[in-house]
């Protein structure tokens, strides 16, 4: 038996039944999923920084993220907390700008380039919604996608270098990361079949009418969320890492840099590749660790710039977005301004800081040529912010392509932004992953909790991995060793037989 069983006698103030470790948004919707149920468990939610939120990264800056009506958790959270969402005010044209490495594409796309980019996009988009890339589950196609990467799957379907460019700018705009060889070509696929296809994911991308900014910022949610489980009695310690965790057969012990806590079950809520520095034991299997450490990170810079007069709302309110081979910093701007507060903000990504000055081309100087203007340093504010939006998986075998919410280790469950199956690495995804582990959790200790439709679509989501090369060898095995006894046994009958 483990060394740790005999840490606490007796319930005190470190006993719980669950512990959240991360207090982000997927940390905090599990909680509160479970508390508001009042089925008699208490919870405790560990967050190692001095506030919760996590990626959210300040109220300020939170006010330029944005959700879409066709993201349903986000959606209905705002109705159900009643927090105001703001639409943009329809001011006629709403046009995306592609700025090429000749500067902003004005309908110049030659035919040839227009149709290669037509054909792929239809392409994932049709296969995307392939039934069969519902989950990670292993058939031939699978295997071999895994094993690639998306710029793979990019060269092997689009021929001319320019429809490359603009594929690669559409896809690492859905997937969050600049680099598309970094990024495994199933794990595209899977990721799109939850977001309804290419072409829905890109709506939400690059926004429509249906783009959504919320009045306060998403941070509103954050704090609503920690007020209602405040409510529920819920515990939140802050500026407490989890280092440890064990379990046996009985309880869970998590080891903080402060102390050790008890429980029954965890769920872990942290990107991937901050969970496995996370110590577990008795250690998880291997290929749950592997697939974990898959994940990249995007490393981007979020900047937002505030101006007293918006210059660019003669000309359009839309989206401008760079192509892979425009050497421009920036990946993708948008209006963000709030009309009930008439602030004019433009903010997006860009791939480096714009204080540092490099060869690359300014993103004021991309601003003003898409918006046909010299007045974008005229800024009144400008604020950049270092952050990781979004981790996504690198190609390797299919085996380490599982989702670890659905593969839960012992009594400790995994949950992530980027482990949701419908809108994984936006906010929407921390939500949808938070309720996802809860009724997970929830499934194995209070199922009368649940309604038939939660116990169904968690359900649905395990996955069946075709036997592995080792479990097929030791099928093989056994097999060739049942033949083997049964010649031996009908052998040594007929051998007894004659005697
Ligand atoms: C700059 C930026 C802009 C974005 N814009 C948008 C947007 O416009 N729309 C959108 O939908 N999404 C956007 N996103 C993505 C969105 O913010 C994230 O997907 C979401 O907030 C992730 O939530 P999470 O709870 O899964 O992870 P996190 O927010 O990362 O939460 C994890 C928490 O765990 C804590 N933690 C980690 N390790 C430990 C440990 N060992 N012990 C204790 N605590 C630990 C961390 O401190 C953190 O608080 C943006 C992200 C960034 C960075």
């Amino acid at each position: 038996m483990a060394h740790f069983d005999n840490l606490f006698d007796s319930e005190d103030e470190n006993d719980f039944d669950i512990i959240v470790v991360g207090g982000g948004l997927t940390g905090l919707t599990a909680a509160y999923n479970i508390l508001e149920r009042h089925v008699g468990l208490d919870v405790l939610i560990l967050e190692r920084n001095n506030a919760i939120g996590g990626r959210i990264i300040s109220q300020t800056e939170s006010k330029f993220y944005y959700g879409h009506s066709l993201q349903k958790n986000i959606t209905h959270m705002l109705d159900t907390f009643d927090i105001p969402k703001e639409f943009k005010i329809d001011i006629g044209e709403k046009q995306k700008v592609l700025f090429t490495k000749n500067g902003p594409l004005e309908n110049k796309l030659p035919s040839y380039i227009a149709g290669e980019i037509h054909y792929f996009l239809k392409a994932i988009n049709s296969n995307s919604m392939d039934p069969k890339f519902k989950i990670y589950s292993a058939h031939e196609e699978a295997e071999d996608l895994s094993r690639i990467s998306i710029d793979q799957l990019i060269c092997r379907l689009v021929f001319l270098p320019q429809s490359r460019s603009i594929c690669r700018t559409f896809i690492s705009l859905v997937c969050g990361i600049n680099d598309t060889h970094y990024i495994s070509a199933l794990w595209v696929l899977v990721m799109l079949h939850g977001a309804n296809g290419l072409l829905t994911r890109l709506k939400i991308v690059l926004g429509d009418e249906h783009r959504y900014f919320v009045k306060n910022g998403m941070m509103s949610i954050a704090e609503e969320l920690v007020r209602r489980i405040e409510d529920e009695n819920g515990e939140m310690h802050c500026k407490e890492q989890v280092n440890t965790i064990q379990f046996n057969n009985d309880r869970v012990y998590v080891t903080t840099d402060i102390r050790t806590y008890r429980c029954n079950h965890v769920i872990i809520a942290v990107p991937p590749q901050e969970s496995v520095l996370i110590q577990i034991q008795p250690e998880p299997p291997i290929n749950l660790i592997h697939c974990q450490n898959l994940f990249q990170c995007s490393k981007t810079i979020f900047f937002n710039a505030t101006y007293k007069t918006p210059f660019w709302h003669t000309q359009f309110s839309g989206d401008i977005i760079s192509t892979w081979n425009s050497k421009t910093k920036l990946r993708i701007a948008y209006d963000a301004s709030s009309w009930s507060k008439r602030e004019s903000v433009i903010a997006g990504f860009i791939s480096e800081s714009n204080q540092t000055s490099r060869a690359s081309i300014d993103l004021f100087d991309v601003l003003n040529a898409c918006f046909k203007s010299s007045q974008s340093r005229n800024y009144i504010d400008y604020k950049e912010t270092q952050g990781n939006s979004m981790n996504v998986p690198k190609p390797d075998n299919i085996n380490h392509h599982i989702n670890p919410m659905f593969t839960p280790w012992g009594r400790i469950f995994f949950a992530s932004s980027e482990y949701a199956p419908t809108w994984p690495g936006t906010v929407d995804g921390a939500l949808e992953s938070g309720n996802i582990s809860a009724c997970l959790l929830l499934m194995r200790t209070r199922p009368q909790a649940l309604s038939p439709l939660e116990i169904i679509s968690c359900t649905n989501q395990r996955v069946k991995p075709r036997p592995s090369q080792p479990i097929r060898a030791a099928m093989l095995q056994y097999i060739c060793l049942t033949v083997n006894v049964i010649i031996f046994l009908s052998y040594f009958r007929a051998a007894y037989q004659n005697d």
